[in-house]
């Protein structure tokens, strides 16, 4: 699995970060998304789909594989 997070597209919700914590962060400046880990684990998948799926910018995409 290999994800992405458009900063541009960010609006700093926070869910992603509640959501999978391992995989998302944010900046402390200004709250915008920032990738921890662009190849995570098999334990966080399932997270990350989450994640990616609530998140109300459609900022994360997942490529599976
Ligand atoms: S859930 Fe989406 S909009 Fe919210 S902080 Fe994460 S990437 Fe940004």
């Amino acid at each position: 699995m290999k994800v992405a997070a458009d900063q541009e597209r960010c609006v700093g919700s926070g869910q992603c970060l509640l959501t999978a914590p391992e995989v998302f962060d944010q900046r402390d400046s200004d709250a915008i998304v920032e990738l921890l880990d662009a190849e995570p684990p098999e334990s966080e998948h399932a997270a990350v789909r989450h994640a990616a799926a609530g998140c109300p910018a459609a900022a994360i995409t997942v490529h599976e594989g």
